[in-house]
């Protein structure tokens, strides 16, 4: 076999996720050398316009949305290291029940088998080890997170190439801890609704299976948030600023549901057992 470098790829839904959830490990591993594919689903048209203008409201241009945030995405990756950025390009579909779901060239309207097929093309090309996405709900029920999730499994299932994948999550001991420090710098959230059908977040402390230290991280990955500035009302974690934010997120968690390593659970690196 030729040597080659380890390889990480996380699959996105929007602009600006690639910085949430996964900033620092994209940011840490690229620092060890691995080399890093970051792949964004849509174009994220759905997103706040300049000075903040709503889709859907008057003066919210979708071409002049995208245009924005592919350059906040270049940036973001630049901040992370990240080696390769690879955009599919569809349309976003907005939450739940918006029009914009069924619109042609929607994301969440598109063929999983579909997708699937231009994403396993990456897979082939980029050789992962390890592939990086969300839970089958999303994380927290958006379509086009759903949709991205169901496509890189699909993609992973067709090439059969990746060692170990991943879903990003959150221990709900973390949750406690977060509720309070946003209560102290005047973040409201919404108290959670009963008659709700979203699954709770996360996952018990106990389910979670990889818990990567990335503190030495944290200010690329807040430089990372902070290039979607245009997306800024959407992005609580901003309000935090850079110290109180790597202090809170120094932590990123993964369940790992594919593994042909037969590394120890649970781990503390993406790459156990393959290096
Ligand atoms: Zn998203």
């Amino acid at each position: 076999m030729t040597e080659r470098s380890l390889t990480l790829m996380a699959v996105h839904a929007h602009p600006d996720d690639e910085a949430t959830s996964t900033g620092g490990v994209l940011a840490r591993y690229a620092a060890e050398g691995i080399t890093t594919v970051l792949v964004t689903c849509t174009d994220g048209r759905c997103g706040d316009g300049p000075g903040g203008v709503k889709p859907g409201d008057p003066g919210h241009d979708p071409q002049a949305v995208v245009a924005m945030r592919q350059a906040e995405l270049t940036a973001s990756c630049a901040a992370l290291k990240v080696t390769h950025l690879e955009t599919l390009d569809y349309a976003d579909s907005g939450m739940m029940g918006w029009a914009a779901n069924d619109a042609p060239g929607a994301f969440w309207n598109t063929p999983v088998a579909e997708a699937a097929d231009r994403l396993a093309e990456l897979i082939r090309r980029y050789r992962p080890d390890v592939v990086v996405t969300y839970d089958e709900n999303g994380f927290y029920g958006h379509p086009d997170h759903i949709q991205a999730h169901r496509i890189t499994m699909a993609a992973v299932e067709r090439t059969d190439i990746p060692a170990k994948v991943y879903w990003t999550t959150v221990p709900r001991s973390a949750f406690q801890e977060f509720g309070r420090v946003m209560k102290e710098i005047g973040v409201e959230f919404p108290e959670p609704d009963e008659s709700s059908e979203m699954p709770e977040l996360g996952l018990p402390d106990d389910e979670i299976t990889t818990w990567v230290d990335i503190g030495a991280y944290g200010g690329q990955k807040f430089e990372s948030l902070a290039a979607h500035a245009s997306q800024a009302e959407n992005i609580f974690f901003l309000q935090l600023g850079q110290e109180r934010f790597t202090e809170l997120m120094g932590v990123e968690t993964f369940v790992r549901v594919r593994d042909t390593t037969g590394a120890a659970t649970p781990e503390d690196d993406l790459f156990a057992g393959l290096r």
